[in-house]
């Protein structure tokens, strides 16, 4: 387990086994936003509890999901399921694919017995840059671990992302949440293994599958272990310095200009072969509009935080 990264809070309770036999259903919520694969996992676990016979009820909102904007799924199963939706205070799990987003949701999470797995993944979104001066302050949530494991029951801030690009597949990241979420639903080891394997592209199956099983025993490792709850957050670029790094993708861009034109500090240009270029990466403040306005994905910005940063906050 990667301490550094991954926190386990209030991880010393039993696994929650939620008895779908029962009456009431099993509400589970995932959010995130666009790209993360907030909808996989929800069709996963849908068609595993309706694969056992149970009623299921699915419903999402994708908002501006191919801007990054929020996703979310409501997904309840159990004998008899009236609504699709989940009322504030009755998720038994959320699994957030994004920090921010995960905080957003807490008041839907039941808050006696509620479990919270969350990606520690941070997504910037472009308006949270508020100031042109480099390194400035992002408006971004600052709450801590500490603080979120005072308000529900159980806790796990997971690197999910990370332990997924370790894998070489970043997107593999959702699955590995699925792999946390396998610990605390009744379904076996065996469907969920089968069921994953169905939704994934069959050439990243034996990707998709190491990430599931790090998800699941990461979990295990958190509650045998005792909690870091002291631990501190991998740390974020709202305060601390950080390094605006731009991933451009030649192939997919198509010379429009839109974000050379846009951009506030006028650090892109097209290069000789019509390509777009960062010419003034000390004038890059990250703001992330380049990314947002593309309408070719071709731009991706990455916010670096700088390693002596990252030391101090650990
Ligand atoms: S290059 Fe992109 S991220 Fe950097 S300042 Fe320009 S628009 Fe913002
Ligand atoms: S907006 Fe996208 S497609 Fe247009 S020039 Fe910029 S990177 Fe290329």
């Amino acid at each position: 387990m990667n301490e550094q990264s991954n926190i386990a809070v209030n991880a010393d309770s039993e696994p929650v086994a939620f008895n779908a036999a029962l009456a009431e259903p099993t509400n589970v919520l995932i959010v995130g936003v666009g790209g993360q694969g907030v909808i996989m996992v929800s069709k996963v676990l849908a068609s595993l509890a309706q694969a056992h016979g149970y009623e299921v009820k699915q419903s999402e909102v994708h908002g501006m999901a191919k801007r990054g904007g929020t996703v979310f799924s409501h997904v309840r199963f159990g004998p008899r399921v009236w609504s699709p939706t989940i009322a504030k205070g009755e998720a038994d799990v959320l699994i957030a694919l994004e920090w921010a987003e995960g905080l957003r949701w807490l008041p839907h999470l039941k808050r006696d017995t509620g479990v919270f797995i969350c990606d520690t993944k941070r997504i910037v979104p472009p308006f949270a840059c508020l100031s042109r001066r480099l390194g400035a302050p992002m408006r971004y949530s600052t709450e801590t671990a500490e603080q979120v494991a005072a308000y529900v029951s159980e806790a796990y801030a997971i690197d999910a992302t990370k332990m997924a690009e370790e894998l070489g597949n970043e997107r593999a990241a959702n699955v590995v949440l699925l792999g946390a979420l396998s610990t605390v639903l009744e379904f076996a080891l065996p469907e969920w293994e089968k069921t994953v394997t169905a939704f994934v592209p069959k050439k990243t199956i034996a990707v998709n599958s190491a990430a599931f099983e790090l998800g699941r025993n990461w979990i295990a490792d958190a509650k045998s272990e005792p909690a870091t709850a002291d631990a501190a957050l991998p740390s974020v670029p709202t305060h601390t310095p950080y390094r605006p790094r731009l991933e451009i993708t030649d192939a997919w861009c198509k010379s429009c200009e839109i974000c050379v034109k846009l951009c506030p500090e006028r650090c892109l240009k097209l290069n000789a072969d019509r390509v777009v270029e960062l010419v003034a990466p000390e004038k890059c403040t990250g703001c992330r509009l380049c990314e947002w306005l593309c309408p070719d994905f071709a731009i991706r910005v990455h916010l670096d935080t700088e390693a002596p940063a990252m030391e101090a906050a650990q």
